[in-house]
């Protein structure tokens, strides 16, 4: 299925039936929906009788492989570590094979799994597209992110999209494509994701049970699958510790952060101080704050103790952080620092 506001998206997509490019590059904003669309896509590319619009007919052979998750002309290329999201269609699969993966990762705890695409997943992937299709019709490949293809593994990409292996396409999916190799992009025919507007994404939350369609849908930056996540994040105690410490300004006790936080996930936390800091510039810019509308007072109190050029220096210095944040950090210390510098604005 796709999303109700993805409806658009689809119909643009189908013109380009009859002379379908090889490689298409879907992007957008983090939390829209962009996987799901592309493995619809990706059935309906499969699928031995499409409806007229190109959405797949549900029952076929084709479809009923694709949605029991082995389908012999389908691949789907993720990092290990993202391996649960594109296991077989449907949420009680889903729940199957994150079991399974417990089951699997017993006796190895002691290794992260990847959150990147690695060289060997591409060199699998080119044993895929290098022999025929199974059913005769096109093989289809879903690569996602794109952005995590390490150096590497982009290159040997790189390789298959200069000489696409007949009847192969290609489905990129991106949040990021400013961290794309630009030879990747250019080889891919772009194609930009719609965000909802915010009554239909709101509307939507309503419907999946969320209490704060509105609170959420503004600290997600308007993504309506990321603000579901948040709804469903246990975190909310501590990010709205955070945000008091954050609103004390000049009273923000850095050290106290730095203890408090250090079990969390790094980009968690970075995700929380960075959209802070946006609202505080978006409040001196227009008086108006994106993410975090319900601390608006307080954003006017510290905005009105900061200098427009301090801040957008501490977001840059956030900002770099954020490009490392998955890369083994001290917590404790990177947060200390960070806190610390956000209280020195107010000095
Ligand atoms: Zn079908």
């Amino acid at each position: 299925m796709i999303y109700s506001w993805q409806s658009g998206d689809w119909e643009r997509l189908q013109q380009l039936r009859g002379h379908w490019p090889h490689a298409l590059l879907l992007h957008g904003q983090a939390g829209i929906g962009k996987l799901q669309f592309a493995q619809h896509l990706a059935k309906g590319l499969l699928c031995e009788s499409p409806h007229a619009d190109g959405q797949p007919c549900g029952t076929c052979p084709a479809c009923t492989w694709f949605a029991q998750g082995n389908h012999p002309d389908y691949r789907a290329v993720v990092p290990e570590a993202l391996a649960g999201l594109v296991g077989p269609a449907g949420a009680a699969d889903k729940e199957d094979a994150k079991a399974d993966k417990g089951d699997a990762d017993e006796g190895k705890k002691t290794r992260t799994p990847s959150k990147e695409i690695r060289i060997e997943q591409v060199r699998a992937l080119l044993d895929f597209t290098g022999v025929g299709s199974h059913r005769g019709g096109s093989r289809v490949v879903v690569l996602y992110p794109a952005e995590a293809l390490n150096v590497a593994a982009a290159n040997a990409l790189l390789k298959t999209l200069e000489e696409p292996p007949a009847g192969v396409v290609f489905l990129l999916v991106s949040a990021r494509i400013d961290r794309l190799l630009p030879t990747i992009i250019s080889r891919c025919r772009q194609w930009p994701m719609s965000t909802p507007a915010p009554q239909e994404a709101q509307a939507w939350l309503a419907q999946q049970g969320v209490a704060d369609p509105a609170g959420l849908l503004a600290e997600a930056g308007g993504a309506p699958l990321a603000a579901l996540a948040l709804s469903q994040d246990d975190n909310h105690a501590l990010r709205d510790w955070t945000l008091g410490q954050l609103a004390a300004g000049a009273a923000c006790d850095a050290f106290a952060c730095g203890e408090t936080l250090q079990k969390l996930p790094v980009p968690l936390v970075l995700g929380w101080l960075q959209r802070w800091v946006y609202d505080l510039l978006a409040e001196r810019a227009a008086g108006r704050p994106r993410y975090y509308p319900q601390s608006a007072a307080a954003l006017t109190r510290c905005a009105a103790n900061l200098e427009a050029p301090a801040l957008a220096r501490y977001l840059k210095a956030v900002t770099r952080q954020r490009a490392v944040e998955n890369h083994p950090l001290n917590a404790r210390l990177v947060f200390e620092e960070l806190f610390l510098g956000y209280r020195e604005m107010f000095a």
